[in-house]
């Protein structure tokens, strides 16, 4: 049983980190530190869109549903989700009713950031970079670097980290080791810029010519997200000529040079702002939550995954409600809160582990080599609709 206040210190206040930080601040029974390396204004030009998939919105609806408000009056629906071929050849039109209980959501990272960091001004503490952690004969402690300040701060007697530090997380490096990347093969790049008059981008859509795709949608506004891939060599690099907008019409202009209206718009828009693009690879990792007594990962930092199927921020969204679930249980239960990375690992590592493998498996069509026709067809098969299913419906329901 534990008597005293307990500690907890979230590494990171990013989509699993601030959704944590509110479903557990405010509390008599437990102290909320959370741990922010940027400036409290420093995320707010964070130049691109992203989409969350309806099981994000479903499991905060069931554990903090006023989080889940303020992000769906924020945004826009996803309700949709079309395939075709740059030369405007239809393949799929999916309506998320038929494989999910409710719509996902469309928005920007800078809104979406500043929605979740908003309730949390006596939270969170802005220009602090966790630099160390462990454990000592006085539990488990960090040190971060107070940018303001310019002084190293150390913080003892911590009875739950929480590493919601991203891909690179100094924790998992600490606790368990450093994660190497697995890459993929495929340039994803992303940008955001103004829709303009006569756009003709609004739900989510994506247009192939061959394994070359491009991905769009509206956010709010008044601006489109596109999310542009191709695979690259053995080398994995992505070169300059490989960034130039002559590369880019190349890539997906069709035999012929047909385009559809969608194909030419996002095709135009790169080329004018080709030095706002955002480069990156496709790269996953391996699954883990429970980092030792006292330790939980989340987030990018416990399974880095292809956003593929736009399953990165959502599972953060996922795994924040179910930390949330256990911690609270613990709470009313007068636990200590070391046993919850274990806890969270039971209720979430196949789950993520499911995500993980089936975004890779979806990646097939933006792999060298492949059909975007056949490899879209099998999507419209039973074989991937119920894995589509099981993805937007089988979220985990609190337990407290
Ligand atoms: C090209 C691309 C497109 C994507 N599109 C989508 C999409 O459409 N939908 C979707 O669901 N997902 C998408 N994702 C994935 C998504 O970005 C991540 O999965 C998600 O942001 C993970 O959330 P998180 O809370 O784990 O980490 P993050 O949101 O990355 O937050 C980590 C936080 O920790 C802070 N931090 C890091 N190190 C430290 C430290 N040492 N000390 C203190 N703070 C620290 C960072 O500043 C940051 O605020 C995409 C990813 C990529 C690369």
């Amino acid at each position: 049983m534990a008597s005293r206040q307990q500690r907890i210190v979230v590494a990171g206040a990013g989509i699993a980190g601030s959704l944590i930080a509110s479903g557990l601040s405010g509390r008599e029974d437990v102290e909320v530190i959370c741990l922010e390396r940027v400036g409290a204004t420093d995320h707010m030009d964070a130049g691109t869109g992203l989409n969350i998939g309806p099981n994000a919105i479903k499991a905060l609806k069931a554990v903090m549903p006023e989080r889940a408000d303020a992000i769906v009056s924020n945004s826009l629906a996803w309700q949709s989700w079309s395939i075709a071929l740059t030369s405007g050849r239809s393949l799929m039109n999916l309506a998320l009713s038929d494989v999910a209980d409710n719509a996902g959501i469309r928005i920007r990272w800078a809104e979406l950031y500043a929605l979740l960091r908003k309730p949390l001004t006596n939270v969170i503490r802005y220009g602090a970079a966790l630099s160390s952690c462990g454990r000592d004969g006085n539990g488990l402690f960090v040190t971060y670097h107070d940018k303001e300040a310019a002084a190293d701060i150390r913080i003892d007697n911590i009875d739950l980290i929480i590493a919601g530090d991203g891909r690179y997380s100094r924790i998992r490096e600490h606790f368990v080791s450093k994660e190497e990347p697995r890459f993929l093969g495929v340039c994803l790049y992303r940008l955001l810029f103004p829709a303009g008059a006569d756009c003709p981008i609004d739900d989510y859509g994506q247009w192939f010519n061959g394994p070359n795709r491009l991905l769009a949608f509206r956010v709010p506004g008044d601006f489109v997200y596109c999310a542009g891939s191709f695979p690259i060599g053995d080398d994995g690099v992505v070169s300059d000529e490989m960034k130039t907008p002559e590369f880019l019409r190349g890539a997906y202009t069709p035999e012929g040079g047909m385009l559809c209206a969608e194909a030419a718009y996002l095709i135009s828009a790169l080329e004018q702002y080709t030095d706002r693009i955002h480069w990156a690879r496709l790269q996953d990792g391996t699954t883990r939550y429970d980092a030792g007594a006292g330790v939980v990962l989340v987030g990018d930092s416990a399974h880095p995954m292809v956003p593929t199927l736009g399953q990165g921020a959502t599972q953060a969204v996922e795994d924040a409600c179910v930390v949330v679930d256990e911690v609270r249980r613990a709470l009313m239960n007068g636990a200590s809160l070391e046993d919850i990375p274990a806890s969270v690992s039971a209720r979430r590592t196949e789950r993520a582990e499911f995500v993980v493998s089936f975004s890779r498996d979806a990646t097939d069509t933006m792999l060298a080599g492949s059909d975007p026709v056949a490899g879209t067809l099998k999507k419209l098969e039973p074989a991937f609709t119920s894995r589509l299913e099981r993805l937007y419906r089988d979220v985990p329901v609190p337990l407290s």
